[in-house]
């Protein structure tokens, strides 16, 4: 499927102008580095992204809003590639990756996990080349109303290389896999590492039935990172406690538009404003981190409950 992809990525560049002026501006963003707390992120200034960082997700909104993932108001340029039947591969046009893509379900049907958590695992042991990540409706979705994965590539997020270093903690095992929790507070990470897919959808399914469910929404706050390499998979679960922080609406010098999703708990943030790029310092991020991620206390009975379901039979 890489090279299918690859393919529909060259096309789309060379047919579809406003994919070709986003990719080539992503040769110009600028990105800095910081250490929080031990844990290497970077920042990315990209103008772009403000579609998604800004985007208006309340229902109203959403509901007046043509869907632009739906086949019938994609741009007439936009091609896909179908996967498992009811998904479409398609070019991501707001690049954050220098190769992007969106997994579009067929159906305009809400964006939910707890049916697609075996897609999401085929999905990254077919894209080899990409890392899947999954943003729950409220924690960074910019179509909370239509399920999707997207895909980057793979290696571009710190914490894909940098984890190993910073297992802490074994939460649970089964024969073939295993959930870690790391060390890097004030993010709240869960992570499975597997070559068995079943057993890690088994782990999965069980941090999901595990994690707090707000009683405004229907499913977890988290979002999810998956890759794969020679068939053995790899797994994040960021549980998440609040949407948007503090700052996103401050006004002022304490104004910092930041809307975190999975790329920026991979360890890349995002930020649309230069003026934000120029001032967020490592405190900052931990700050955010610290608002969205579960307290140490919530992460703690996160983890007792998983151990409990964990040994339902
Ligand atoms: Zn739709």
């Amino acid at each position: 499927m890489n090279e299918e992809v690859n393919k529909l990525l060259d096309r789309q560049l060379s047919t579809w102008e406003t994919a070709r002026h986003s990719y080539e501006a992503l040769s110009n963003v600028r990105i800095k580095e910081l250490d929080v707390r031990g844990v290497p992120y970077k920042v990315q200034f990209n103008p772009a992204r403000i579609v998604s960082s800004g985007a208006k997700v309340d229902a109203r909104s959403i509901r007046e809003r043509r869907c632009f993932l739906c086949a019938a108001n994609r741009p007439t340029e936009q091609e896909g590639i179908s996967f498992l039947g009811h998904y479409e591969v398609l070019v991501n046009p707001f690049p954050i990756f220098p190769r992007h893509l969106t997994v579009a379900e067929t159906g305009h049907v809400p964006q939910r996990i707890a049916s697609r958590f075996a897609d999401m695992l085929e999905l990254a042991l077919r894209l080899t080349n990409f890392t899947v990540f999954y943003n729950g409706p409220r924690c960074g979705a910019s179509a909370p109303d239509h399920a999707h994965f997207q895909a980057g590539s793979r290696g571009f997020m710190p914490i894909e290389t940098d984890w190993r270093t910073r297992t802490v903690e074994t939460v649970a095992q089964t024969d073939r896999a295993v959930l870690y929790c790391l060390d890097d507070a004030p993010r709240t990470t869960l992570v499975i590492d597997s070559d068995d897919a079943d057993e890690a959808c088994r782990l999965l399914r069980a941090v999901y039935q595990s994690l707090p469910v707000p009683d405004s929404d229907e499913e977890p706050m988290m979002n999810v990172l998956a890759f794969s390499e020679t068939r053995r998979l790899t797994v994040f679960i960021f549980p998440r406690a609040k949407h948007r922080p503090a700052c996103y609406t401050a006004t002022g010098d304490a104004r910092l538009l930041s809307s975190p999703a999975s790329v920026d708990l991979g360890g890349v943030f995002i930020t649309p404003v230069e003026e934000d790029f120029l001032k967020i310092t490592a405190d900052d991020v931990a700050r955010i981190l610290s608002e969205v991620c579960l307290s140490p206390e919530a992460f703690a009975q996160v983890k007792t409950r998983i151990r409990n379901e964990i040994r339902k039979p």
